[in-house]
């Protein structure tokens, strides 16, 4: 861990280490820095901590990240990174001013430790906590009155036999702290057999149940905050799933005005209430009964990364923005249509990066590829196309995603 030091002390050049060391008995001095004092610590291993930091470069400022290996998508953009586990975060907010934090993997306690010690953790902890903490963060939902699945603490069998007894067939078993990347947190359960299955298999994680939503179509909103409550809001976002994975993401939604306003408007109190800090993303399921709060997420989100291209500021950008209390970018969008199509692998395992001339063919969609090994699931990038048409545009798109994982478009 990094020698204590104040936020307010002076650090820079100034600070040198010296050291002697004798060898071949002759004296040799080794003059090295200590490490600079950061403005912008980033606990994170994925694009999501990839895209923030690029961000933070275009407005010259070099962050110092956590990341987990070298192989890291965050890891290989960064210049100024510790490799280490999660947990060495006590070391980085002593070398940073803001510390934001990209991943669940952190220990609540630590941060919670952190904070009570005068440290700048953003979002802050009541955020984390609640965007952590499935359970938590349900409850503090349904205490403002807000929408959301019936749900319940899943301690024993007999607590899912209870739950489909009066809900019924299918139950959602969610994890109720997110795992690693590639871990599943979800899954949507016919019957009894199987729901204990998902039980053994994910012994020793906590989870909980949750009455299945007839869905009409899934909606996002994305928002940054800074400290003393100013608010930008991003359009709604509609977000289409495929084999339970976020797949492609179209703005405007296709839902009236007064949907995407109660949308946003539900969302900026949400922030309100948890006093958040950065951006904040607030997933909605719309059923015919009106909308209802699945999720909250406190960073920059999937369904934001089309606003790199699709609005005058990136949610990466803002996020840094917010965090570091500065003035906020405008959040309107850019162009009539927008559309991202995650770039997921498949089992042929084909690495879109070999693809890369073929995508950058379709002429109007921007590539964004994260650096990671393929493997099947895994989101190895994005593509967004801007236009004045949502179907031209999201054909383009469709375009683009094929040529990276070399396969024809699949219309
Ligand atoms: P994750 O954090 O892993 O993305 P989510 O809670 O967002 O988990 O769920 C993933 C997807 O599973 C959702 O986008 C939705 O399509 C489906 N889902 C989640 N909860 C429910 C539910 N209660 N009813 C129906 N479908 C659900």
């Amino acid at each position: 861990m990094a020698a204590h030091r104040r936020r307010s002390e002076p650090v820079g050049p100034e600070a040198v280490e010296t050291r002697s060391l004798h060898a071949l008995g002759s004296s040799v001095t080794i003059v090295s820095e200590m490490p600079t004092l950061s403005p912008l610590g980033i606990v994170g291993v994925g694009q999501i901590a990839r895209m923030t930091q690029q961000a933070a470069l275009k407005l010259g400022i070099q962050p110092r990240l956590l990341v987990e290996g070298l192989d890291d998508s965050a890891a290989q953009a960064a210049a100024d990174r510790v490799i280490a586990h999660p947990d060495a975060v006590a070391g980085l907010v002593e070398e940073c001013g803001v510390v934001t934090v990209e991943h669940e993997r952190v220990d609540i306690g630590l941060l919670q430790a952190l904070e009570d010690a005068g440290h700048c953790i953003r979002p802050g902890i009541k955020t984390i906590r609640a965007a952590f903490d499935k359970i938590h963060q349900r409850r503090i939902l349904l205490n403002r009155s807000l929408p959301v699945p019936v749900f319940a603490e899943l301690n024993s069998a007999d607590d899912l036999i209870d739950f489909a007894t009066v809900f019924g067939w299918p139950v959602v078993i969610k994890s109720v702290r997110a795992g690693a990347a590639a871990d599943r947190n979800v899954w949507i359960v016919e019957s009894r057999a199987e729901g204990l299955r998902v039980m053994s298999e994910q012994a020793g994680r906590p989870l909980m149940a949750e009455n299945f939503q007839p869905i009409v179509t899934e909606l996002v909103v994305i928002l940054a905050r800074r400290p003393g409550g100013n608010i930008r809001v991003y359009p709604v976002v509609e977000s289409i799933q495929k084999d339970g994975q976020r797949h492609v993401m179209r703005s405007p939604a296709s839902v009236g005005r007064e949907i995407a306003n109660e949308a946003r408007a539900m969302a900026s109190s949400i922030a309100e209430h948890l006093d958040a800090v950065g951006v904040l993303a607030v997933e909605f399921f719309l059923t015919n009964d009106g909308l209802i709060v699945n999720e909250i997420a406190a960073r920059p989100h999937n369904a934001g990364h089309m606003f790199i291209e699709g609005s005058p500021t990136s949610q990466f950008e803002n996020h840094v923005r917010a965090v570091l209390d500065l003035p906020l970018g405008p959040t309107w969008a850019t162009h009539s249509a927008i559309v991202t199509r995650n770039v997921i692998g498949g089992i042929d395992r084909v690495d879109p990066a070999q693809n890369l001339a073929d995508a950058l063919a379709v002429e109007g969609v921007s590539v964004h590829l994260y650096g990671k090994m393929a493997a099947p699931g895994r989101k190895l990038g994005h593509v967004t196309a801007v236009g004045d048409d949502l179907d031209q545009v999201d054909e383009m798109a469709m375009r683009a995603e094929a040529a990276l994982l070399g396969r024809r478009p699949s219309w």
